[in-house]
């Protein structure tokens, strides 16, 4: 059954039981969109946690994300399934928080801890029907992130990243009152995994820039990205080109990294980047123009994802395009050929040694423009 099949048989049963159902959150935004989206969130009220559990457990195998939270998650489905909850600020960092679930909690009240205006839109499930607590629908047409709360929107600094990776997935303003609540939060509680996490999304959506832009607006680009210059960075090439890329976040991290110099790359890299393998690729990425098949070659073959790596090429110097993907395609081959190896300087007489490493990587170097027979004809004399 499709999902929003289940959550209609769920909030029938629901219904039944005297309760009632909404779709929350991202979901109810992107369909009004007319995006598409990935889970689907419902609010339940009128149903205690137990009781509501065991109704669910009909429906399949019900895994508890938080049982005093009251969050259910229906087993392979995009089904989450919660209870109303109040969020009380009890510490620093994002996570501090103590949450309390109530099934009686006045939905209106329950809506006023999201983020956004757009972001707290409900949708009965059975019926259809949006409940606009804090105006979201006017922002929704207007393109506009607003705060729900003025009271405690400061409590989570997630949530000036989250406006920014929102202005850059749906092509969003930041509305400027609510910029100016997010001048005054401090960032810097947050855990690297959450930046890399925004950071990603923002990367990765349809507008990449928008997300350093609304930062800037905010003056917030001090704590994790101060050594970014002006965007934008991101060309409408440099974006057609991420759909080719294998990694798209680091290929467009790449690019973003070209226009900050040697050292500084690193420690704006470290800064919110957790993933190893990404930092050692990015750190063997250069950015200026490598017109030589040897040179180029060369820097290829220290690479992890080189395919990824010349696509930023493409995308920073866009006249050698051509000339840069047959490259790319000619590197590909020569990858596919036999090459020199130690055995082959065996039969010719060379002995085992150190310097056999050392001929061995010159070699590779002549590798690059010419034939394996030809290198070993030389190598003869
Ligand atoms: P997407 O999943 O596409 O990134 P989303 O809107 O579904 O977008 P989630 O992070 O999945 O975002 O959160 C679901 C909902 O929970 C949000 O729409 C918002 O209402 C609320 N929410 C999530 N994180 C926060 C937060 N840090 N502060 C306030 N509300 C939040
Ligand atoms: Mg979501």
């Amino acid at each position: 059954m499709d999902d929003r099949k289940t959550a209609e048989a769920i909030a029938a049963k629901i219904a039944e039981a005297g309760g009632r159902a909404y779709y929350v959150g991202g979901c109810v935004r992107d369909k009004l969109l007319k995006r598409p989206c990935k889970d689907l969130d419902i609010e339940v009220y009128g149903i205690p946690a137990d009781a509501l559990e065991t109704l669910l457990s009909a429906f399949g195998n019900v895994l508890t994300v938080g049982k005093s939270f009251g969050i259910f998650k229906l087993e392979h489905s995009s089904l989450d399934i919660a209870l109303p909850r109040t969020e009380e600020k009890t510490g620093e960092g994002h996570r501090a928080f103590l949450t309390s679930a109530d099934p009686y909690l006045p939905p209106e009240t329950a809506s006023s801890r999201r983020d956004f205006t757009v972001n707290a839109l409900m949708e009965d499930v059975l019926s259809g029907e949006i409940h606009d607590y804090h105006n979201g629908l006017k922002d929704l047409g207007k393109g506009v992130l607003r705060h729900v709360n003025d009271a405690s929107f400061s409590e989570d600094p997630l949530r000036v990243l989250r406006a920014a990776r929102f202005a850059a997935q749906l092509g969003f303003e930041v509305a400027e009152e609510t910029r100016e609540l997010c001048r005054k939060i401090d960032l810097t509680s947050l855990s690297r995994e959450r930046v890399e996490g925004e950071t990603e999304k923002a990367l990765l959506s349809a507008e990449p820039d928008r997300y350093f832009e609304e930062l800037r607006k905010m003056e917030q680009l001090k704590d994790y990205y101060a050594e970014l210059g002006n965007g934008p960075f991101f060309s409408e090439k440099a974006l057609a080109l991420r759909e080719e890329a294998k990694e798209p976040v680091l290929y467009m991290l790449g690019i973003l990294c070209s226009g900050i110099a040697g050292k500084q790359r690193n420690t704006f890299l470290h800064r919110f980047l957790t993933k190893k393998y990404e930092l050692k690729e990015l750190k063997n990425w250069t950015y200026e123009d490598l017109p030589d098949k040897t040179a180029l070659f060369e820097k290829l073959d220290q690479l992890t994802c080189p395919e990824d790596y010349v696509l930023v090429l493409c995308a920073l110097y866009p006249e050698k395009e051509k000339e840069y993907r047959k490259l790319g395609d000619e590197w590909q081959i020569f990858l596919q050929q036999e090459h020199i190896t130690g055995e082959d300087l065996f039969k010719l007489g060379y002995t085992p040694g150190k310097e056999l490493g050392s001929l061995l990587k010159e070699i590779r170097k002549k590798e690059y423009t010419r034939s394996k027979e030809e290198i070993l004809e030389e190598l003869k004399k």
